[in-house]
């Protein structure tokens, strides 16, 4: 037999296949299926059992009623009008152990498609009269010529997205036509391979996502497709970077070990192992004409900011400027206060631009001029009318707050392309990272500095007992001088109203410790008083912070020893662990209580909600609990953005593929010589458009 390549396949029209007129032609074309290859492609969404095939004597004596199919022959058709004007059909139908019946309600035309003495396999849920007789009603029927023909019923029925123009039926039967068009598929794989790695072949695999017999063949066809998405993913990535380190237009950054030395080796503390590779990495990386795109992930609180600094102080050594946009106001001026003195003693200019900044023109005539400076600011910093001249290093704080576009603006203010550093606080393991985040290089940091403690958590009810177990824990933590954060529910985008829960809790805890002082923070205060709070709070005149989340990235005060998360059900896994973050960074123990709404306890939230409390409080670990995320939310929320084309993958799903995931990356380190890699290459371009064209600025 011929085996065909998919891109053969892909060639090959679907007007080609029997069955399918000129109109519905139209109707699978307008739902993007064209060749044999997407129609083959075009995957279940589930199937319905329908596999167990019974006698009518055996549908009378079932012990359990579940959804069977009957194969009989018809005795009579007749048809009722009630007065009500509902049409029902009735079937009398046998085979050789009885009678039953068979009854649709409504226009479905029964009594046209079949007459007595067809053979049909009717599907259902039978009724059982306690006078033995067998009835169903608006059950699946179709004719019986050879159960080769069979659609619908007797086996596992896939269940397509709907197709407007299309019914089931036919889709069912055009994919089984395609798939016989195309009865051997060229597998890439050697059959040694699929051994090794416990996979089916590709013929198998598309036969069986459809029509399985069993649920195990389903399963396992659908192992060997999410593989070769996997591969065609890393494919792509990997041919991507190449092209990438192929380009030019940045400027080569001086990364001699002397000079980066003198800025490092003079800090307030040492730096970890991690931290002295990364920034390794990232000089390494600079020091050449093709940008540098890099991802620097770490968990919160591992010191992403001084590995950022250092590689701030290198660029702006070889004569360039830097730039740092971080996404709230807040974080960007806590960036400028810590970077700020330590990059004055090198005599490092370093300005920062918030939308508050009333005067920019001395910041814009900086911009444009050819000195090199550091800037640190927010959206403020791609505002229509600002360009940068000689940007070198562009870094991007928190870059799962960003849209794609707002990343791209900042590369391309320039007159030159920068190198990238974007940041987040969102770790996740290498291997799903390849996926996510597919072609940045990625550097890690999975250290954190030494003398950290452990943040035990509490998770607390909103019944009384609880409540009254909060105010006692603020209690102890005053007692010992340390201060504490309460972040207020998050209610929706509008952030009026998460001031007005914010000032709720506020009198609150002010009327509870009349002897401390408690202050509000939210983001609709001016810059200045912002500002002023956080600076308060640092020096510890300030006992209890109640603020919204504008709290939530970056804020480090190592003597908040105490941090209350108002309605945490509401909250993000990934916030939570954020917040979580702003505590537990000097030496006293740290303690993070979620507290759960008002009046509510565990049993009164949703699934999810639970879930994601139960995660939080079961690990402090960044990495394990993005992965729960994974579990929890679905990848496509993971990323927040559309830049890898994730969303395209039509089997694999990292929620639970995480062992088929690192198995082919496996396969791709041992296994892939160039001319397979060229193959897959080819198919996956085919496949998957959109992989290919995804925008390479972050
Ligand atoms: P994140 O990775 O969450 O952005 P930061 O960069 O804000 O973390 O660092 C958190 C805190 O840890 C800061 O106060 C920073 O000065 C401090 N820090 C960073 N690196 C070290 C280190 N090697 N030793 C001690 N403290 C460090
Ligand atoms: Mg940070």
């Amino acid at each position: 037999m011929v085996k065909r390549d998919i891109s053969y396949l892909n060639n090959v029209d679907v007007s080609e296949i029997k069955g399918f007129g000129e109109k519905r032609i139209k109707s699978l074309n307008k739902s993007g299926i064209k060749s044999i290859v997407d129609l083959i492609r075009f995957f279940p969404r589930k199937h319905i059992d329908r596999s167990s095939i019974l006698t009518i004597e055996e549908v009378r004596n079932l012990f359990e009623i579940k959804e069977i199919t009957i194969l009989v022959e018809i005795n009579d058709v007749s048809v009722f009008t009630t007065r009500s004007r509902l049409r029902i059909a009735t079937l009398t139908v046998k085979d050789d152990t009885g009678a039953a019946k068979a009854k649709w309600f409504g226009p479905q035309y029964i009594e046209t498609r079949f007459k007595a003495g067809d053979t049909v396999a009717i599907s259902g849920i039978p009724d059982i009269k306690k006078t033995g007789s067998v009835e169903f009603k608006n059950g699946t029927i179709e004719k019986y010529l050879d159960s080769d023909e069979l659609n619908e019923t007797g086996a596992l029925i896939p269940i397509y997205k709907k197709i407007e123009g299309l019914s089931s039926s036919l889709i069912r039967k055009g994919i089984k036509h395609a798939l016989k068009r195309a009865p051997e598929i060229n597998d890439y794989l050697h059959p040694d391979q699929l051994k090794l790695y416990s996979l089916v072949n590709r013929t198998k695999s598309f036969n069986d996502i459809h029509f399985p017999e069993n649920l195990n063949e389903y399963y396992e066809a659908k192992k060997r497709l999410a593989f070769d998405e996997f591969l065609y993913l890393q494919t792509i990535f990997k041919k991507k970077k190449a092209i990438d380190k192929q380009k030019t237009g940045s400027e080569k950054i001086n990364s001699e070990n002397k000079l980066i030395n003198k800025f490092t080796q003079n800090l307030d503390f040492e730096l970890t192992k991690a931290q002295h590779r990364t920034i390794n990495e990232i000089l390494k990386d600079m020091n050449k004409n093709s940008p540098m795109k890099r991802l620097l992930q770490g968990d919160v609180g591992s010191g992403k900011t001084i590995v950022a600094a250092s590689a701030v102080y290198a660029v702006i050594n070889s004569g360039f400027k830097a730039a740092l946009m971080a996404p709230t106001e807040v974080l960007a001026e806590q960036h400028f206060n810590s970077l700020n003195p330590i990059l004055q003693k090198y005599k490092i200019k370093t300005y920062l631009l918030t939308s508050s900044v009333k005067d920019r023109s001395e910041m814009i005539e900086q911009m444009t001029s050819s000195e090199p400076v550091f800037f640190i600011g927010t959206h403020a910093l791609i505002q229509e009318s600002i360009s940068f001249n000689n940007l070198g290093l562009a870094i991007i704080d928190e870059q799962q707050r960003f849209g794609v576009d707002q990343r791209r603006k900042l590369i391309e203010s320039s007159n030159i392309v920068p190198h990238q550093i974007v940041m987040t606080a969102t770790p996740i393991p290498r291997t799903t990272a390849l996926a996510v985040y597919g072609d940045l290089d990625i550097s890690i940091i999975d250290e954190l500095p030494p003398g950290r403690k452990q943040i035990e958590n509490i998770l607390l009810s909103g019944l009384e007992d609880d409540n009254n177990a909060v105010v006692d824990h603020c209690i102890q933590h005053l007692e010992k001088n340390s201060q504490i954060f309460i972040v207020c529910p998050y209610i929706d985008e509008s952030e009026n109203k998460d001031i007005k829960a914010a000032e709720k809790v506020y009198k609150q805890y002010e009327n509870l410790f009349p002897h401390n002082n408690v202050e509000l923070l939210h983001g609709r205060m001016k810059s200045e008083e912002k500002e002023a709070i956080m600076e308060r709070m640092n020096e510890s005149k300030i006992d209890i912070l109640v603020s919204t989340v504008v709290i939530e990235v970056g804020i480090d005060i190592p003597n908040a020893t105490l941090m209350i998360i108002e309605s945490a059900e509401r909250f993000g896994l990934n916030q939570l662990h954020q917040l979580r973050g702003r505590v537990g960074r000097g030496s006293k123990k740290s303690q993070c209580i979620f507290h759960i709404s008002s009046k509510l306890d565990m049993s009164s939230i949703t699934d999810v909600g639970n879930k994601r409390l139960n995660a939080i409080v079961s690990t402090n670990d960044g990495f394990k609990l993005s992965e729960l995320d994974l579990q929890i939310r679905g990848e496509g929320k993971v990323t927040g953005t559309d830049q890898s084309g994730l969303s395209d993958l039509k089997i694999a799903d990292l929620r639970y593929d995480f062992d088929i995931l690192n198995n082919s990356k496996i396969f791709f380190e041992k296994e892939l010589t160039e001319e397979l890699e060229e193959k897959i290459y080819n198919e996956a371009i085919l496949l998957f458009p959109n992989f290919v064209k995804t925008e390479d600025t972050t």
